[in-house]
């Protein structure tokens, strides 16, 4: 990454960094514009906010340590990929030993890089751990402090779990606190049926990884930070596009101190479903609908409940609960805009909602106190016409929302995180500009994407908004019924969801050799 302006400006300061596990310890010198530049990029009152914001009894047990929260810089391509990177992404006059960098700072900066990333979602810190391995300078902007999303998707599937035993990382993953879903089952009104069994499939791990989103995330984030190219700005929200000749050069992003410009050959748009990059970009946007809304929640669970993750359905509802261990992740499905009705209604009446489903919640229902306990999920599934223009790439959620049917959404993003490294990672390292060959991440992904939409849209619209609209009993289908008596049967539903279409694997080098 490389601090500058277009015009050649006055090294003003000079910003010394220990280079002990990439945790920046500046020494401020100079004007009080010195150190107002210096705060964007290293200081430690950004490093470490308030963590109030993660309280640890939201943090699933496992502690992260404070430099989760920091803002990772380092300030020089590693060794040997400098010679690889065109003279304008060079660094600046450096005087380097093993462990202590010297580095001048220009006032009126703009970050340069190779390829700047908006939004540290799954997507965005995929590929930046993968472009960073092969070599590439790669900038992530996120505009919140931390990962912490309660309710955000903490299913991490077989696919994505074989890319981590791709990347050598996959045992050190297994480490950290989680649960495992081998079989995938669900009640239709009284009668049990058994729908997916993960335990055939082609790959190390057999099972779906529950995990908190933001522990995931910290642990790709410390995956990444072990190269030097990886540079990640907490507190950083992209608010435009920078534009030149009809390719976007970059963004602009306004952090806690001020304004910042990161310049790259490539953007990349990975914030999301509301992605502000792909309103900016003009890129079109394909509502293909949804029928129902999520309300999230989680209440306690006792050592004598079932063990199983399950769904359970009768006429007019919906409860998904997933075991958690010491909690149950309840998702309460309710039709599409009918998230104020409910509220409307009552908390009493929600609670009594939920056990007339799940009777042995009783004694525990009355832990929702308040509406703040309930997250409301508007389902949106969508797609981009176009994920690309000359310079910017969209990928994730921020391409194609996915319904949250499977719990494929982070899969998915992991999935064209991957695509993308595979296919530019080795460009970046040479090209200065992009222009149609981007399209090459759509034309791999879009299959995927269309046909994981499609199986979705088909369980939106004829299961749920049937479950939903119904008042009579519910009889069991005839594919519900294939599945109950024909076991090996369950293997497709496992092998759609656990895999999915055409999934990728890791084809980018590990330049540093760390892993
Ligand atoms: C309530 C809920 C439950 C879900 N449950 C599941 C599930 O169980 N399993 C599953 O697989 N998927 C689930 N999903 C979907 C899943 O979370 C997403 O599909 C997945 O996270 C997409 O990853 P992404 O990186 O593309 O986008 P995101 O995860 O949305 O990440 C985008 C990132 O960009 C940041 N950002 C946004 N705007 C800006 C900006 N202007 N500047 C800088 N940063 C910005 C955001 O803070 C965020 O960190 C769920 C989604 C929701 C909302």
């Amino acid at each position: 990454m490389e601090v500058a302006d277009s015009k050649p400006q006055p090294l003003l300061a000079t910003r010394t960094v220990e280079n002990t596990k990439w945790l920046p310890r500046c020494h401020l010198r100079g004007t009080p514009a010195v150190r107002k530049c210096l705060r964007i990029f290293g200081s430690r009152q950004l490093a470490y906010p308030d963590d109030t914001h993660t309280p640890q009894s939201l943090r699933g047990g496992w502690t992260s340590s404070t430099a989760a929260h920091q803002l990772y810089m380092s300030d020089m391509p590693p060794s040997g990929i400098s010679d690889r990177l065109s003279p304008e992404f060079s660094f600046p006059s450096l005087q380097t030993s093993p462990s202590l960098r010297d580095i001048m700072v220009p006032m009126d900066e703009a970050i340069r890089t190779r390829c700047c990333i908006a939004g540290g979602g799954p997507a965005g810190m995929m590929l930046a751990l993968l472009l960073a391995r092969t070599g590439v300078d790669v900038v992530v902007l996120e505009k919140h402090a931390d990962f912490l999303r309660d309710f955000r998707g903490d299913t991490v599937h077989p696919s994505t779990l074989e890319l981590m035993h791709e990347l050598h990382i996959l045992d050190a993953f297994l480490k950290l606190p989680h649960q495992e879903i081998r079989e995938l089952s669900g009640l239709v009104e009284k009668e049990t049926v058994a729908i997916g069994d993960f335990t055939h499939l082609p790959t190390h791990c057999k099972f779906v990884a529950l995990m908190p989103q933001w522990d995931f995330l910290d642990f790709i984030k410390e995956q990444a930070s072990r190269y030097p190219g990886f540079h990640l700005m907490m507190q950083a929200e992209v608010i435009d596009l920078i534009e030149e000749n009809g390719c976007i050069a970059g963004v602009r992003a306004k952090t806690q101190s001020s304004p910042v410009e990161v310049r790259a050959p490539l953007t990349i748009g990975a914030d999301g479903r509301h992605s502000i990059v792909r309103e900016r970009a003009g890129l079109k946007v394909i509502d293909l609908g949804a029928p129902m809304d999520v309300l999230w929640m989680r209440m306690s669970r006792r050592p004598t409940d079932r063990g199983q993750t399950f769904g359970h359905i009768v006429a007019g509802k919906m409860l998904v609960l997933l075991n958690r261990e010491d909690y149950w992740q309840c998702a309460f499905v309710i039709p599409k805009g009918k998230g104020e009705d409910v509220r409307q209604k009552g908390l009493e009446s929600f609670r009594e909602q939920i056990v007339s489903l799940e009777p042995f919640l009783r004694d525990r229902v009355t832990e929702l106190r308040d509406w703040k306990q309930v997250s409301l999920l508007t389902v949106v599934v969508d797609r981009l016409e176009q994920w690309s223009r000359p310079g910017l790439l969209c990928i994730g959620d921020a391409a194609h929302a996915m319904s949250p049917i499977g719990g494929v959404g982070i899969n998915l993003a992991i999935q064209d995180a991957v695509a993308t490294a595979n296919l530019l990672g080795d460009k970046l390292l040479r090209q200065d500009s992009f222009g149609s060959e981007l399209q090459v991440v759509q034309r791999r992904r879009d299959f995927p994407t269309r046909a994981t939409q499609r199986v979705q849209l088909m369980v939106q619209n004829k299961v749920i908004k049937h479950v939903l609209g119904s008042s009579k009993p519910l009889r069991i289908g005839w594919p519900l019924k294939l599945l109950r008596d024909f076991p090996i049967l369950r293997r497709i539903p496992a092998r759609v969801v656990g895999v999915g279409f055409r999934p990728e694997h890791v084809r980018t080098p590990d330049v540093h050799a760390l892993q």
